[in-house]
């Protein structure tokens, strides 16, 4: 539920970040332009500036965002130093803090007062603005990090968070010009500007992601799925997904949905450095899209200024095919206790002796294909319904 903002009296100015965010736009919108305009630039500082970028990027989906804030797979200690250093070099924030903060915003998200960077406190408010000032939202409170609190990469990332910021994008960017016998060029090009462009495309996701394209998996709050966002925010792009489904190691489920922070996870459980990756099931991912079809079919029938008779066979037709929906869904709720129970039976096998276990391991595995099937067959139901539904919509559009 939203409420007012419960203070009208601005609380006091963020001075790290007020300062910081000028310190590092000023010499991209001043000195970068004339510097372009008056030297030769080679395409190594681009290339670099481009690996940086990316690495950052991904270094705070793959890392803050969709390891550490949602838990959405385990990793390697390698990879979350990696992820550590390259997300910390980023620039916001601690993986603790940023982390703590990100899962607040899941929890009251849209919330006046309580989301941090609610989206319907309007665009800069989201995007930039609640950095800029003390906001109460935005007080720490790490009694919903337990977890991150236990995690060595992550205090230690915190403890020692000014080098990992701002040592690295010294450092990185100053060895790099020397290596290429020219320290300005980098300092610019791979320093500012890379974590300029990395800032905004990153808080497009806050922004943006909450106000831009589509909702086809739910409409209970802001986000939004934006092909075009995902090309710009290393797949976090699929937003209205995500809200949804946050323990998903997705945020575009199809395969030609544009998340490479997707592609690197899996890429990295193919060489171990990833496990556990967490994805919804299919069943559930349809029954979402189903429901969010049948809302809007009711809200069109709602408005539709047909003959009476055209009406009430429009609400027949609805009210058919949710009525098939329940029980499809009763079906695949049974079957899961179904599946629970089999899975128990395989466990306690173990404990039988060595014909008996061999005669139940049969009847369990072969129980379990026939549970496989069946669960195919009624997802197959539900993507069949939804083209139904579709349909009924163009109907009622032309109603
Ligand atoms: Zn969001
Ligand atoms: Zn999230």
């Amino acid at each position: 539920m939203d409420s007012p903002a419960s203070s009208t009296a601005k609380p006091p100015i963020n001075w790290p970040a007020a300062i910081m965010f000028p310190v590092t736009t000023l010499p991209v919108l001043t000195e970068l332009p004339w510097y372009l305009a008056t030297h030769e630039v080679s395409a190594a500082r681009w290339v670099w500036a481009f690996v940086l970028l990316w690495l950052n990027g991904l270094g705070i989906t793959a890392g803050y965002h969709r390891l550490w804030a949602h838990r959405t797979y385990s990793a390697h200690p390698a990879l979350k130093w990696f992820l550590a250093l390259f997300g910390g070099m980023a620039v916001q924030n601690s993986i603790l803090i940023w982390a703590s903060m990100h899962r607040v915003h899941h929890k009251h998200v849209d919330h006046v007062d309580h989301d941090p960077y609610s989206a319907k406190r309007g665009f800069w408010y989201s995007h930039m603005g609640w950095m800029l000032r003390n906001y109460p939202s935005s007080q720490l409170d790490y009694a919903n990090a337990k977890d991150l609190l236990a995690d060595k990469v992550v205090m230690f990332q915190h403890r020692h968070y000014n080098w990992f910021a701002f040592g690295s994008n010294i450092l990185i960017p100053v060895a790099l010009g020397l290596a290429y016998g020219d320290v300005w060029s980098f300092v610019l090009i791979a320093g500012f500007l890379r974590l300029v462009v990395n800032h905004h495309v990153t808080f497009f996701i806050n922004s943006l992601a909450h106000m831009w394209g589509r909702q086809p998996y739910t409409t209970t709050n802001t986000a939004r799925d934006n092909d075009f966002l995902a090309l710009l925010t290393y797949g976090e792009g699929y937003h209205n997904y995500h809200h949804l489904f946050q323990m998903d190691y997705r945020n575009g489920i199809r395969w030609w949905h544009f998340d490479p922070t997707k592609w690197l996870i899996a890429a990295c459980s193919w060489v171990g450095l990833s496990k556990d990756l967490k994805r919804v099931p299919n069943f559930k991912i349809q029954r979402a899209m189903l429901q969010a079809q049948f809302e809007r079919a009711r809200e069109k029938l709602a408005h539709i200024n047909s003959h009476p008779t055209r009406l009430t066979e429009l609400q027949q037709l609805l009210e058919a095919e949710w009525q098939q929906f329940s029980a499809t869904v009763a079906e695949w709720s049974k079957l899961q206790s179904e599946k629970i129970d089999a899975a128990k039976l395989q466990m306690s096998e173990r404990v039988h002796e060595a014909q008996h276990q061999l005669q139940e391991r049969w009847e369990a595995s072969d129980m379990r294909h026939r549970l496989i099937a069946l669960e195919r067959t009624l997802e197959q139901a539900l993507e069949m319904q939804r083209q139904r539904v579709a349909l009924l919509r163009m109907q009622m559009a032309t109603a």
